[in-house]
This record gives structure tokens, C-alpha cells and sequence, in this order.
């Protein structure tokens, strides 16, 4: 069968790697789906810079990539230390204040006003991603926590604080989250990312927030948190996708369950036909060298294998030396695994009592018949994006070609397991649109004469209902 590109996606950290429009544009052709602009760093203004070039880059090359937007949420910070850093020594104590100062190796600052409230006798405080550890021996209740050294080294400003047996009582959106969700929201960026999410609730409220300013940006909830492991089922049930953050999942839970827990998430979002990113250390070593180590490449590989919707990069693609480099690489990884080894047709149960029992069976359908036809593609017109979704999480061999007239839902396709998106605004007649995205596919050299393809409309077309029709085509 003829397939050329990739179905599982790639998301590209944005950062001065990678924010020059040469440099992006390059990337975006060798496999760039989406691009994450990580509000944990740089300025406002530096982000708009990258945002408009994205856009400018979509309309020039008429690419779909997506914008993932991710906020910082509750995440939480020592402060200024002096000397550049200081050094902790193994078996020594150390106060933790609430009261701003420049920290030394008697005092450190939180950025956390609760934690003497919240925090218990004996519980672990993981410093610099887990790389520094402490227990805490006890508290004031006011501003103070006293805590033993364990493992021990030197500890420079401004690194995060994990607190894996915390109830931590931070909201789930800071002040600065609101301000930057406002800027996200502002600059219709396709995909909100909350880090930290702890419950369902975390992404409802963030859901509401985002109805109320009239945007349609879909959220992303980062599991990264054990709360967030707990409480798995009801959080996809409510998010519109998941990441699994792995840098801070592999802080916050012992990190050699962080392989079977990836598993896990994938195959719950895709039965919720809901897209999963596997994040974090994926080609890390290429920061700094333009080959991957072995284990990385097998660490893309399976997590394609896996199920995973798209693979993302972080440092890598921000500050990384060979950001084109990577792209590639990745892009590579991912081809070879489609080519030789991926589980098509991975079948799904239909929940009979669901509202969108009859719309789900006929995409299921659709993606059987495309197995039986051994169809080139599966064409799908939407207006909500529901039959993307739906049809991507049966991962059909078949390409996935949707059409919309909605603008940004067709940026926001670009997230998902083998879906590739088009501009389409002519509903006239089903008869009459099937033809003209068939002839729009035929032009773009995606299918060709004498091959099949499985068409799926929603009829009668002017009612943009759910999808209820399958047509099998001969393209001619
Ligand atoms: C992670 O912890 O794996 C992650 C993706 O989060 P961030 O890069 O925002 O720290």
C-alpha cells in the first residue's frame, strides 16, 4: 500500500533552537505536527514572536501545525541562592521558609506560602528533578520547615521543589496561569496544557474558564502527579487529551513505574478515543550530540508502539544544538516502526449506552471496511471534529483524511494519531461533496485512480449532524 507519511505526531518544544522561521519551517517539513509553547519560560512577547511566525508559516506552506500551550500551573520553586549555589551535605539539616530571602545552607526559600500547613512529619521533599532529596523532621506551622539532608549536592536557584507525599493546596491555576491562559486564549492557540492536574476538577475549571472567553481550545491534562494516577478514569473523561509527562511523573512515583504506567494512559485515552503525548528525555542525548543513544531510539519506538498519538520533544528543540536534527530522527523512528511493525486496526468495544453509540459504530465501521477494501484512505467531512477523533483511535492503515471548514479545529487535527486535515467549506450535497474532497485528494496525489477509499458524511449535509453514512469508492 502506498503510505508516505508518518501517522504518529510530533510535538517541537519551542525556544531559541527552534523560533527563527528558516529554522522552523525546515523542521515543520521533516515532521513537525505541533509546536509547544512552554510558559515555564521566556517572555510574553518572545512567545507572540513564535506564535505569529507559526501562523505566517501555515498560510505560506499551507501546513496545519498546531499550538500547544502549556501553563506551569501549580508547580513549585526554591528561591535565589547564594554563590550561585550552595551545597548540601548529607546527614546535615536545613530550614525550608516561606519568607522570601536569598538561601543558604542553613535557610532556603519555597514558593509556597502553605507548605508549613501542609506538610507532615517524615514526608519526602525531591529537589532538582529528584536529583537532591530531604526529609521533613518538622514544622512551625507558620513559615518554617525543618528538614535532614539525604541525599545530598549542590543546589543552584530556582529549581523545582517535587513533594511526591504532599497534599499540596496550591490552586490549580496560579495568578500567572490566568494571565498567561488569557494571553494563549487571546492568540487562539489550538491546545491548553495544565501541568500538575491532581483531579477532574482541575480540568473542568480550566474548561470553564476557556467557554466563557467564547475560545474553542481544547486542554491537554499533564498526569505527572500520583493524585493524577488515582484519579485517571475520571480526569480523561473530562480532558479533550493527556500527556504523560514523564520528567516529573519519574520525580513524584518511583521512575521504574513509569514504563507500565505509560501503557496504562495510552490504552485508556485511546479506548476514550481521547489523543495521548509521550513526553520527556525521549532523544535527550541530542541536545548535545547530533546521534540518539540506542535506548532512545527504542524508547520513541515503543512509545509508538505503545499507542501513543504523538511523541514530544523539549529540550532537544529549544535550546538543543541539532533541532533539525532530531526532527529527523524521530520522524525516522516513528516511519519505521508504521512500516514494519504497528498494530493496525486495534480493535475497540462500543459502550452501547453511549449518546454517540450509532456515530461510533459507523466510524468503527468505516475503518473495518477500509481493512477489508484495503482502502487507501478514510474521508470524513466534520464540523465538531468528532469523527476524527473517533476514527483516529481505531488506527486504521488507511489514511485518515478529514475535512472542515472550521479553522482552528483543522490546527488542532494536527495532534492526532494519522489524521491529516483540509480546508473544506462547500457543503452543498452529499453526492456533490464527496466527489469534490475525493477530486481535492486526487490533485494532492494522496490517492489515485482504480484505488479505494472509504467515504463517511454526516447526511442530510446541511444539518452538520453526527456521522451516519459510509459510501465505498473507486477512485476514478
Ligand atoms: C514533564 O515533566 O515531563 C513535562 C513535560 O513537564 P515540563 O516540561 O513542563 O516540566
Amino acid at each position: 500500500m502506498r503510505q508516505v507519511h508518518k501517522r504518529t505526531k510530533i510535538v517541537a518544544t519551542m525556544g531559541p533552537a527552534s523560533s527563527k522561521k528558516e529554522v522552523l519551517l525546515s523542521m515543520i517539513k521533516a515532521g513537525v505536527d505541533v509546536c509547544r509553547i512552554n510558559f515555564s519560560h521566556g517572555r510574553l512577547s518572545d512567545h507572540l514572536v513564535v506564535i505569529n511566525t507559526i501562523r505566517e508559516l501555515n498560510q505560506k506552506y499551507k501546513t496545519n501545525v498546531g499550538i500547544l500551550a502549556d501553563l506551569q500551573g501549580p508547580k513549585i520553586r526554591i528561591g535565589m541562592v547564594k554563590d550561585g549555589g550552595i551545597h548540601l551535605v548529607n546527614g546535615n539539616t536545613i530550614d525550608i521558609t516561606t519568607v522570601e530571602q536569598i538561601g543558604d545552607d542553613e535557610k532556603i526559600y519555597i514558593t509556597y506560602p502553605s507548605f508549613p500547613k501542609d506538610v507532615r512529619v517524615g514526608e519526602v521533599i525531591l529537589l532538582d528533578d529528584g536529583k537532591l532529596q530531604m526529609r521533613v523532621l518538622g514544622t512551625n506551622n507558620k513559615d518554617t520547615v525543618n528538614c535532614e539532608i539525604i541525599h545530598g549536592g549542590i543546589l543552584t536557584s530556582r529549581k523545582g521543589v517535587n513533594l511526591p507525599n504532599t497534599k499540596v493546596s496550591i490552586p490549580s491555576l496560579t495568578e500567572d496561569d490566568l494571565a498567561n491562559l488569557e494571553f494563549a486564549l487571546a492568540n487562539d492557540v489550538e491546545w491548553i496544557g495544565l501541568s500538575f492536574v491532581r483531579t477532574a476538577e482541575d480540568i473542568v475549571d480550566l474548561k470553564r474558564i476557556i467557554s466563557r472567553s467564547g475560545k474553542s481550545a481544547r486542554v491537554i491534562a499533564k498526569v505527572e502527579k500520583p493524585e493524577a494516577i488515582d484519579n485517571i478514569d475520571a480526569i480523561i473523561e473530562v480532558t479533550d487529551g493527556v500527556m504523560v509527562a514523564r520528567g516529573d511523573l519519574g520525580v513524584e512515583m518511583p521512575m521504574e513505574q513509569v514504563p507500565v504506567l505509560q501503557k496504562m494512559i495510552a490504552r485508556k485515552c485511546r479506548e476514550a478515543s481521547k489523543p495521548v503525548i509521550v513526553a520527556t528525555q525521549m532523544l535527550e542525548s541530542m541536545i548535545t550530540t547530533p546521534r540518539p543513544t540506542r535506548a532512545e531510539v527504542n524508547d520513541v519506538a515503543n512509545s509508538v508502539l505503545d499507542g501513543a498519538d504523538a511523541v514530544m520533544l523539549s529540550g532537544e528543540t529549544s535550546v538543543g544544538e541539532f533541532p533539525l536534527i532530531v526532527i529527523e530522527t524521530m520522524a525516522k523512528i516513528i516511519k519505521n516502526v508504521e512500516d514494519t511493525a504497528y498494530p493496525y486496526h486495534t480493535p475497540k468495544k462500543l459502550n452501547m449506552k453511549s449518546s454517540t453509540y450509532n456515530a461510533d459504530a459507523v466510524c468503527g465501521s468505516a475503518v473495518y471496511l477500509s481493512e477489508k477494501t484495503d482502502a487507501i484512505g478514510i474521508i470524513s467531512m466534520t464540523s465538531s471534529g468528532y469523527t476524527a477523533f473517533e476514527i483516529s483511535s481505531h488506527r486504521p492503515k488507511a489514511g485518515t483524511f478529514i475535512f472542515t471548514s472550521n479553522r482552528v479545529l483543522l490546527n488542532s487535527l494536527s495532534l492526532l494519531w494519522g489524521v491529516r486535515g483540509f480546508y473544506y467549506d462547500k457543503f452543498v450535497s452529499t453526492d456533490e461533496s464527496i466527489s469534490d474532497v475525493n477530486a481535492i485528494l486526487k490533485a494532492e496525489n494522496l490517492i489515485e485512480d482504480g484505488e479505494v477509499v472509504i467515504n463517511t458524511a454526516a447526511m442530510p449535509i446541511e444539518k452538520k449532524g453526527k456521522t451516519n453514512m459510509i459510501r465505498v469508492t473507486v477512485v476514478e
